[in-house]
Parts: structure tokens; C-alpha cells; sequence
């Protein structure tokens, strides 16, 4: 549960005569969490009952003033955030206590951050905790932590590396600490990046294995599916150590109804020189609403059976503006067109083609946003992806 900071006290004392002290000490919800339509309680001295009380510059409906508490609540609908509150009284005086209620979202928030080449999502849950899947190439942290902003999140509970290529987990490094960072462990072969990862994370570290399930309140939990080649329905298959999008951790994050797969760099039938672990993984991977397609759309994931495994209605895309890999594939994209998938990209694609890249143009109805996706759910019944509603398909 996250309570109300004490910050910066501010005093306003206006008139000339001031009668007794008012002010406001602290604020937290009456109970429970911060969401909308709650009621919090404010704290403090020379409450009266002609008080009124104002989260940011909306007035909140009184529920009760004594001398040192007001209850007041929260109204549904208002947007998660940092917000003053300040307390009125008819004498014409006025406390303000700044940055002291976070309103968190009473829903499952998802942003498919554009970092360009590489992968970040931000998640996080309807009770308010904060974590990040892959945390992106170098340079990647502001853009983290923009839309971390933007949804009210200033710390990071956990994040998660699929694996240690940079456009992954380099990020991870000009971000908050997480209280805890969840990896597959010790890598073959240790980078310069690794090793910085590795000291700065240092205790933080959880290694993951398949079948552990993350709780991350309000009912939205993180299954591990997949890590270095070991499934969760007890199959192996054997990744060659020194590689590592074989190696990538896969999970899939469900609240109700509402699912979502991600695997970092995956690798399917079609990688050439690298093994295929997207088909084993195929033979028991849920049917999800939505897809975050591995490896960036290149032709080495995403096979036609896998997908039509996973069965997804919507398909975030994370790559660069021109990127030196193709990504997305033609292909793959053709592969999701097929099977009537929406495509949602962070990029435009290969617009301007070089090292023999084919144009990549997107397939009628994709949304090409060139910039972070947010995707959110409140039961998992029905979702908004770039605020276009969806209904959940119903599949179990
Ligand atoms: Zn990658």
C-alpha cells in the first residue's frame, strides 16, 4: 500500500487576523489503497465545519470534519496522479500539503514504451505496483521513465530481463532501482553491460524459473512460461548457452480474462542457426488477447503455428525507425495479417531501406503510432489498446 508522502508543509494564512492554527499534518486513504472513490483522510489542526477540501483543483465531497481529521472522498474517475491537497475554511484560511495523496489507477495499465530499437513495458497493476519487462537499449531510461510520469509511477517495484542482449536490459541501469530485478541468472558469457547490471543490482537479483507465478495485486499475476529452454509443462529443450535470444524468459501476464505474452527474442522454426524453443512452447501457451511479438517482428520468431496458438487479437510491435535488422519482417507481418491479428507498432518501420531491408508497410487497420502503446483493463472483460476499446474474445 502505498501512503501519502509528508512533504513540503505549506501555510497560507490569509487576513488580517488569524484565529488558532490551521494545518494540514498528514493524508492517507481511510483504508485500503489510493484509488478512485475511496475516502481519504486528512489530518492536521483548526479544522472547522465549514471546511472544504481540494485534490489538486478538484472539491471533494465531505463526509466529516472534526478538529483534527477530515474525511472526504475521492470521486471515480479521477485520472492517477500526484495531487495538493488543500483544506479551505470559510475564516478565509487555507492549508495546503503539496504532492501528499497519489491517486493510483484502479486498473491494469500496460505501455509498450517506445524506445526504439528494443524492448520496454511498463506494467503496472491496480493496486500500484510498478514493474517493467526489458528496460530497452542505452538511452531508453528517460523514455521509461516519461511514461512512468505520465501514469503517476515514481518508484519501480520489480523489473524483468528476458535476457542479457543490450536493446533488452541496458535501460535497466539509468532507471529507479527496483526492489527487486528478476533474471534467469548467470549468463555464459558476461558483457561489459551484464557486469554493470550484475553490480548494481547486486542482492536485488531473483533468478526465475518456469512455472513461478508473480501475485501484483488488484488480480493482475505474472506466470513465467519459459526460461533458457525449460518450459513450464516440465519440457526442456536444449539452448546452447552462448546464445541468448534462445535463452529468453517468456511470460504471460493475466488479470481476469485479459492476457498477455512476452518473450523477449524468442526464437521459432524459422531462426536460422539458432534453436527452436517458440514451438515447444506453442504446445501449451494459453490463448492470449494480446501478443508482444518477439524479437521485433524479425522472420526468426513469430511462426504461423505459433500464433495461431496463442490466437491474439492485438500485436505489439517494439523496433526503430529504420532499423539495421529489417525489423519488422514482411513476413511476419503477413503471418499476423493471416490470422486477422491487429498490429500496433511503436515505429513506422523500414521507411527508408538500406543493407537490402524491404519497405516495410504495415497491413490495413495496424496502428502505427510512433511512440509508446498504452493498453489498459479494469476486469479484463474489455480492454483499450492506444484507446481503441476491445472485448475480451471470451477463450478462457
Ligand atoms: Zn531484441
Amino acid at each position: 500500500m502505498r501512503r501519502a508522502a509528508f512533504n513540503t508543509l505549506e501555510l497560507f494564512l490569509i487576513g488580517a487576523i488569524a484565529c488558532g492554527t490551521l494545518a494540514v499534518d498528514s493524508v492517507a486513504p481511510t483504508s485500503g489503497l489510493n484509488t478512485q472513490a475511496t475516502q481519504l483522510s486528512i489530518r492536521g489542526s483548526g479544522f472547522e465545519s465549514s471546511a472544504t477540501v481540494k485534490l489538486g483543483e478538484t472539491t471533494l465531497a465531505i463526509v466529516s470534519v472534526a478538529n483534527g481529521e477530515i474525511r472526504a472522498t475521492v470521486p471515480a474517475g479521477l485520472d492517477a496522479g500526484l495531487f495538493d491537497v488543500t483544506v479551505n475554511l470559510a475564516s478565509t484560511k487555507s492549508a495546503r500539503l503539496t504532492n501528499a495523496y497519489r491517486v493510483v489507477s484502479s486498473s491494469l495499465r500496460i505501455v509498450a514504451v517506445d524506445v526504439g530499437q528494443g524492448d520496454a513495458t511498463l506494467v503496472i497493476s491496480p493496486t500500484g505496483s510498478v514493474g517493467v519487462i526489458d528496460q530497452g537499449r542505452p538511452g531508453s531510461g528517460a523514455k521509461i521513465q516519461a511514461a512512468m510520469t505520465r501514469l503517476g509511477a515514481t518508484t519501480i517495484d520489480w523489473i524483468l530481463v528476458t535476457h542479457y542482449d543490450s536493446d533488452h536490459f541496458a535501460g535497466a541501469l539509468e532507471i529507479p532501482l527496483p526492489t527487486i530485478a528478476y533474471d534467469r541468472g548467470e549468463p555464459a558469457q558476461g558483457t561489459a553491460t551484464y557486469q554493470n547490471y550484475k553490480t548494481t543490482m547486486g542482492s536485488r537479483r531473483r533468478t526465475v524459473s518456469p512455472g513461478d507465478v508473480f501475485d501484483l495485486g488488484g488480480g493482475t499475476a505474472l506466470t513465467v512460461v519459459a526460461v533458457g529452454g525449460r518450459l513450464l509443462d516440465g519440457g526442456v529443450v536444449a539452448t546452447s548457452s552462448t546464445e541468448e535470444n534462445e535463452n529468453s524468459i517468456g511470460v504471460v501476464l493475466s488479470h481476469g480474462k485479459f492476457r498477455m505474452f512476452q518473450a523477449g527474442d524468442l526464437t521459432g522454426p524459422t531462426a536460422q542457426g539458432e534453436t527452436d524453443v517458440e514451438t515447444a512452447l506453442g504446445l501449451f501457451v494459453p490463448d492470449v488477447d494480446i501478443y508482444h511479438v518477439s524479437h521485433h517482428g524479425s522472420t526468426t520468431s513469430s511462426s504461423d503455428t505459433f500464433i495461431r496458438k496463442l490466437k491474439p487479437e492485438v500485436a505489439l510491435i517494439s523496433a526503430g525507425l529504420d532499423n539495421s535488422y529489417c525489423h519488422p519482417a514482411p513476413s511476419v507481418l503477413n503471418r499476423l495479417s493471416n490470422e486477422g491479428v491487429t498490429v500496433y507498432a511503436t515505429t513506422a518501420g523500414i521507411v527508408t531501406p538500406d543493407a537490402g531491408c524491404a519497405v516495410t508497410s504495415f497491413p490495413a487497420g495496424s496502428r502505427v503510432l510512433n511512440g509508446d502503446i498504452d493498453i489498459t483493463t479494469v476486469t479484463g472483460d474489455t480492454y483499450t489498446v492506444a484507446g481503441d476499446p476491445r472485448n475480451d474474445d471470451g477463450a478462457p
